[in-house]
């Protein structure tokens, strides 16, 4: 209730540069359950190099979906929130203002174009300090394939999987020493000395740092999402056979959960065989694991049997991008990073620089991370409707130059006319 009531004041502050449209109203968190209004206030953050044609593409068949769908009953009220180069021109070159944050926090729900990562500077990623500032522990990719799209297996129909990748710990933490430097020797002095490791004198530092609490917040949302999406199965992928304390510990707390706050309603693949025949009851969500090595061999060979996967961060980065490339690459990707509630959706490519302001790159990414939202807001029926005019514009091979260029008699255009080609077929 506090935090309810802490979020109701927020609002009551005023932004500097942000603008609060005046037509829409705040998303709130009632009972631990967004509540959406008809005209819910959701945030835009442009991005960088091929940030404006793509949103402003993507942005066009939201809005035209929605007005297609509910007739003007439902209406996105779209708030611009800055990062990167378009902050940094209006915050005295901030590139990551203290507002946006603030904003991100007390209306939940935005999606971003690609941020540049300025190199050198002591900067940090814009989009690990997002991630990191807004506690979004999970980042979640769907990766299916669309009829059309241009694919290196022979079966890419059979891709249907949504990974959820913890988000926070792992070696991402940035707990990090340099081979020779003091902290590092430090550390390998109490490692050597004081617990009786053996490594050879000198070497860098990692350290990999996985709880409990980290792995089960994930796994909870990836339970949560298989059961409220009627999906299949959820599939640990792990190392633990290798990292028994933190990729073993990680399957183990999965399973623990499972058993825990999901009895009666899981069943795991020894059970399966045992109880079931190998046939998964209706209603039943299987559990199981996978060794992460065997897992991308199982992608490429098996991919029907996986649904959702959850993942420690360091194997679901790798992942992501091996399972996407089976169905079409990064440019169509969508994603979205999750706290408890605050959601920031994105299209998974940079900022590909040398294409900015073009009118010419693939708005897939961006515009199905839309999809995403639309979904996650309880927009069923528009999202729906955004994925099959998508499908059908692809499926007339009315494509951008990247899949143009490897499909037969594609006819290519551009960002904006794939846009409305795609509006067209709502
Ligand atoms: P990139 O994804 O920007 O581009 C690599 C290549 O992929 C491009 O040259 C282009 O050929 C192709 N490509 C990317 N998006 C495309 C699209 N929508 N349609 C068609 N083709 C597309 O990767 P990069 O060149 O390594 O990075 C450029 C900048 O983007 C860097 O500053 C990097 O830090 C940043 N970046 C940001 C994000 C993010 O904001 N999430 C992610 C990755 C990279």
């Amino acid at each position: 209730m506090a935090h309810e009531q802490a979020h109701e004041q927020a609002h009551e502050q005023a932004y500097e540069h942000i603008t609060v449209p005046a037509v829409g109203e705040r998303i709130t968190v009632r009972e631990g359950r967004l509540a959406v209004p008809d005209n819910p206030i959701l945030m835009w953050i442009e991005g960088d190099g091929i940030g404006p044609d793509i949103m402003t593409a993507s942005k066009r068949i939201w809005d035209a979906a929605a007005q297609k769908v509910y007739g003007g009953q439902r209406k996105v009220a779209w708030m611009e929130v800055y990062a990167g180069d378009k902050a940094a021109g209006l915050y005295d070159g901030n590139y990551f203002p203290d507002e946006t944050l603030d904003a991100l926090r007390d209306f939940y729900v935005g999606i971003k174009g690609p941020l540049t990562t300025p190199v050198g500077g002591g900067f940090r990623s814009l989009n690990v300090a997002l991630r990191q500032e807004l506690d979004l522990y999970a980042c979640v990719r769907p990766v299916k394939w669309y009829p059309g799209i241009p694919s290196p297996l022979r079966h890419p129909e059979l891709v249907d999987v949504v990974i959820y990748r913890e988000n926070t710990e792992d070696v991402y933490g940035g707990i990090e020493y340099k081979a020779g430097s003091p902290e590092a020797e430090k550390v390998q002095r109490f490692l050597v000395e004081e617990m009786g490791a053996a490594m050879v004198p000198h070497s860098g530092i990692g350290i990999k740092p996985m709880s409990e609490f980290g792995s089960k917040r994930l796994i909870r949302k990836a339970i949560d999402y298989a059961l409220s999406s009627g999906r299949k199965s959820v599939t640990l992928v792990h190392k633990g056979n290798i990292q028994k304390y933190t990729e073993g510990a990680f399957m183990q707390w999965g399973y623990e959960l499972a058993r825990q706050e999901y009895a009666g309603v899981i069943v795991t693949e020894e059970q399966l065989y045992d109880q079931y025949r190998g046939q998964l009851p209706e209603g039943k969500l299987l559990i199981k694991d996978r060794i992460a090595d065997i897992m991308f061999q199982q992608m490429l060979l098996r991919p029907a049997e996986y649904d959702v996967i959850a993942t420690p961060n360091l194997n679901g980065d790798y992942l992501s991008d091996a399972v996407a490339a089976e169905v079409g690459g990064v440019g169509i990707a969508p994603g979205a990073n999750f706290a408890d509630y605050v959601a920031l959706f994105e299209a998974t490519h940079g900022t590909a620089p040398k294409y900015a302001n073009q009118d010419k790159v693939n708005p897939g990414s961006l515009l199905l991370s839309g999809v995403m939202m639309f979904d996650y807001i309880g927009w069923g029926e528009a999202a729906d409707a955004i994925e099959s005019a998508y499908t059908r514009t692809v499926e007339d091979k009315i494509v951008t130059y990247d899949f143009a260029r490897q499909m037969d008699e594609a006819h290519e255009v551009k960002t904006s006319d794939f846009a409305s080609a795609v509006i067209e077929r709502l």
